[in-house]
C-alpha cells in the first residue's frame, strides 16, 4: 500500500488557516472536521461498488451501492476525537471505537491506557484518526493492537505528517493505506512536527 497527500486547493487552503498560529480554538476544531471529511472521502475511493437498479420518478436506471466491508472509525485520545465528526459525515452509519495510548516513562514505547475496541475488526473497513503523524510509534501500536484482534482493511487518516513517521508506519505496516493533507520534513527536539501546526489537541481543545 501506500502514503497518499491529498493535492486539492481546498485541503491547502483549508491546511494553512490551521497552520495559521492566530487561528482560534473554534475555527481550529471546525476546520480539522473539514479536512477529516475529505481525507475520509480520499480514503474510501477504493471501496467495493455492486451495480444496481433504482426507480426515480420517471424511470429505472442504473445505480450503486457501496457493498461489503461495514465502516469503522477509531479515534486515537484525545486529538482524533475532532476528527471523528468529519469521518462520520462520509459515512453516517460508521461504529467509532477508541484508543487512548501514551508514551511509557521507562520503555518510551506507547503504552495503551484505554480502548473501547469495535465488534467484527476481522469484515470492517477501518479509518484510524489522529491529527497528527509524528515518529508513527503511536499508529504502529494502535495497528499492531488491531491486527492481533483481527482487522485486516485499515486506513489511517492524518491531517499532518511527517516524513520519518510515514517511513516508520510504512515499515512496520506496508498493508495500510494512509492519508494526509501534507507531510511536513522534521521532528524538533520535542517531537514536534515542522513545521506543523504545533500542539493539536491543545489548539483542538483550548489547553495548554
Ligand atoms: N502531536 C502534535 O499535536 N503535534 C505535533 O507536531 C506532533 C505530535
Amino acid at each position: 500500500m501506500a502514503y497518499h497527500v491529498v493535492d486539492h486547493p481546498l485541503v491547502a487552503h483549508k491546511l494553512t488557516l490551521l497552520r495559521n498560529k492566530n487561528t482560534g480554538t473554534k475555527d481550529f476544531r471546525v476546520l480539522v472536521g473539514e479536512l477529516a471529511s475529505i481525507l475520509a472521502y480520499e480514503a474510501s475511493r477504493g471501496f467495493k461498488l455492486e451495480i444496481t437498479e433504482v426507480q426515480t420518478p420517471f424511470q429505472k436506471t442504473k445505480g450503486a451501492s457501496l457493498t461489503g466491508k461495514k465502516v469503522g472509525i477509531v479515534a486515537i485520545l484525545r486529538a482524533g476525537l475532532a476528527m471523528v465528526g468529519g469521518a462520520l459525515h462520509q459515512f453516517p452509519n460508521a461504529k467509532v471505537g477508541h484508543f487512548g495510548l501514551c508514551r511509557d516513562e521507562k520503555t518510551l514505547k506507547p503504552t495503551q491506557y484505554y480502548a473501547r475496541y469495535l465488534d467484527n475488526l476481522d469484515i470492517r473497513n477501518l479509518l484510524i484518526v489522529d491529527p497528527m503523524l509524528a515518529t508513527g510509534g503511536t499508529a504502529t501500536r494502535a495497528i499492531d493492537l488491531l491486527k492481533e484482534r483481527g482487522a485486516q482493511n485499515i486506513k489511517l487518516l492524518n491531517i499532518i505528517a511527517c516524513k520519518q513517521g510515514v517511513e516508520n508506519l510504512m515499515k512496520a505496516h506496508s498493508d495500510v493505506e494512509g492519508f494526509a493533507c501534507a507531510v511536513d520534513p522534521v521532528l524538533n527536539d520535542n517531537g514536534y512536527i515542522l513545521p506543523g501546526l504545533g500542539d493539536a489537541g491543545d489548539r483542538i481543545f483550548g489547553t495548554v
